[in-house]
């Protein structure tokens, strides 16, 4: 199947990237990102490593990027995914710009742009964003790495156990819910029809998987292509919007009111996890970072996250994927305590990954670390 995405006809090829960045004023790059996501540490850790930077950001969504000074360039488009635009690329190849995509980025321009049209060099490898977007492709990867993920149930009917039940799309954890049988499923689904979170055609896509009684740990990585290995610099835990809301009701107020919870994610925390944990920890990654090399060559370049749940054995389950930085590492925009031990210093995923770029260009190895 990968050799499809490999191949794909009108695929930007790594030729394609490596033709743009001759024309390139090597000394003089501008490390760019879309205005958003965890776009903020990631100009910042580019100003850090000496960089100039620029902000591509959607009408009156600049505040951030001016006020707190990180970007020294800002272009202002009408919708973010005009991003993708002719004249807005030719723009960036013109300030020599290498992009640090993320998942808004990923959101806005579009993965078949991505692929097919934004011939502007990106740090990461562009090919694998589709594989952190695509359940099947997702799961493929993890399974290909030996990491635990949630059993998945083919349909309503054959809920035995409790289950989480989610969405794709970008509703970002709305509708979501838990039930352990298909009764419970038909009831749940049509309360979330009734609040317009879901419509009938979701039935069909619904993604069923066991629910894991645990803990959530978001673990972020960072793979060096330069040095073959992996890094973990930080963890979080999500803050969601209703279901962390909802668990300061009291158990008596919560049967009274029955509000159904929801999953969106509106803040991180930052979380260190038992010690002990940390050998597993490191295994998951080189794991992945193995299979990803595998199936989807050059692999996970730079920040990747593996989004877990860890029970009371001590097990992890991944539950998702980010292939690029995901929004957890706003919690280390300075250093969390695992980046501090590594690096000693202030080191966020966007200096590092920026680190990452200087380096490369230093050694005259930017093709080791873009397509
Ligand atoms: P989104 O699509 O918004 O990223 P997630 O898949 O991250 O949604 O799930 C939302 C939340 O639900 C997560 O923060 C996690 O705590 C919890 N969760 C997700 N999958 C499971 C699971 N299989 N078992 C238990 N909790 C889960």
């Amino acid at each position: 199947m990968n050799g499809i995405f490999l191949t794909g006809v009108g695929m930007i090829t790594k030729d394609d990237i490596l033709e743009v960045l001759e024309n390139y004023d090597r000394d003089n790059l501008t490390i760019a990102t879309l205005g958003s996501h965890s776009s903020l540490h990631m100009l910042k850790g580019a100003q850090l490593e000496g960089f100039r930077t620029l902000a591509v950001c959607q009408e009156g969504r600049d505040v951030p990027y001016r006020r707190f000074g990180v970007a020294d360039e800002i272009i202002i488009v009408k919708h973010f995914a005009e991003m993708n635009k002719p004249e807005i690329q030719e723009k960036l190849r013109e300030m020599n710009a290498i992009i640090i995509p993320h998942g808004s980025f990923v959101a806005y321009v579009g993965l078949d742009n991505i692929e097919k049209d934004f011939r502007v060099p990106m740090m990461g490898n562009r090919r694998i964003l589709r594989w952190e977007s695509e359940r099947s492709l997702e799961r493929q990867l993890l399974s290909e790495a030996g990491i635990k993920t949630p059993s998945k149930i083919e349909k309503p009917e054959k809920i035995d156990r409790p289950v989480m039940v989610k969405f794709p799309g970008a509703r970002g954890g709305r509708g979501y819910f838990i039930t352990d049988s298909y009764e419970g499923f038909k009831n749940k689904f049509e309360e979330m029809k009734q609040r317009g979170w879901v419509t009938d055609e979701d039935w069909e896509i619904a993604h069923i998987e066991e629910y894991i009684v645990g803990n959530n740990f978001c673990i972020h990585y960072f793979y060096s292509p330069l040095a073959d290995e992996v890094e973990v610099l930080g963890m979080d835990r999500r803050y969601e919007a209703n279901i962390d809301g909802l668990v300061r009701i009291p158990a008596r107020d919560q049967i009274e009111a029955d509000l159904p919870p929801s999953y969106v994610v509106v803040g991180n925390f930052p979380i260190v996890v038992r010690e002990s944990l940390l050998p597993q920890i490191f295994e998951m990654g080189d794991r992945l970072a193995d299979a990803a090399k595998k199936l989807v060559p050059p692999g996970l370049l730079g920040a990747f996250c593996i989004q877990t749940m860890c029970t009371d054995n001590m097990e992890f389950y991944a539950f998702e994927i980010s292939a690029r930085s995901d929004g957890g590492t706003n919690t280390f925009m300075d250093s969390s305590p695992y980046s501090f031990l590594r690096y000693g210093d202030f080191m966020s995923m966007g200096r590092r990954i920026v680190r990452e770029v200087r380096i490369a260009n230093e050694q005259d190895e930017l093709e080791k670390v873009v397509t």
